[in-house]
């Protein structure tokens, strides 16, 4: 048995707080792991700067709502879900995640989740557990299941190492270069050949 798990963010979707940032115009939603390595300093510092715009969850949601899935990612999907088990492992929240996996057909999704208070203001974030990608595809190999994984980033790499099969997509130069133990492609088509390559079944695109 096999299955495919499948990063989200930069795989399938563009960057959420990225796009949400271009969207609203708020240029200090922007900074990233690499301008703020410390994960909780960063996650803080975005709930503070959504609360001092006024933003509820549910005003995010209507903005996220107008993004849209990368060029190309449904059919990707759909055509993936009909050869393979698909779990996405992400490092987003379920309720940021919600508008873009909607158009997505909502594919099983284990990511985060967010804390809101009775007002609808994201107040805090509850991470599911440590290094969970990597976790998750342990999970599925004690239920005999043979991984294969794609993602595009730093984050994806343990996941990738731990699967049967790991996959870089759409990955920059320097991840590459750094893991040159991983297939790299940048394009569904080439992603589609690699799922082929690395089952074990005689699959046809
Ligand atoms: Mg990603």
């Amino acid at each position: 048995m096999e299955i495919a798990c499948l990063d989200l963010e930069g795989v399938l979707v563009p960057e959420i707080w990225i796009a949400f940032a271009e969207k609203t115009g708020i240029e200090s939603l922007r900074a990233t792991t690499r301008d703020i390595p410390d994960y909780d300093v960063l996650m803080k510092q975005r709930l503070r700067i959504l609360d001092e715009h006024g933003l509820t969850l549910n005003d995010i949601q209507e903005v996220i709502a107008t993004l849209k899935p990368l060029e190309g990612a449904v059919e990707f999907v759909n055509w993936l879900r009909e050869r393979f088990q698909v779990v996405i492992l992400s490092d987003t929240f379920y309720e940021f995640s919600q508008p873009l996996m909607r158009q997505l057909g909502f594919p099983t999704l284990l990511c985060h989740k967010l804390v809101t208070d009775d007002k609808g203001r994201v107040v805090d974030y509850q991470l599911r557990q440590k290094d969970p990608k990597r976790q998750s595809v342990l999970a599925l190999k004690t239920l005999y299941y043979r991984v294969i994984a794609a993602g595009d980033s730093y984050n994806d790499t343990t996941m990738l190492a731990e699967a049967n099969a790991g996959i870089l997509f759409h990955a920059p130069d320097n991840v590459i270069e750094q893991f040159p133990q991983f297939p790299a492609v940048h394009t569904f088509d080439d992603l589609k050949k690699e799922f082929i390559k690395a089952s074990n079944r005689p699959l046809t695109l």
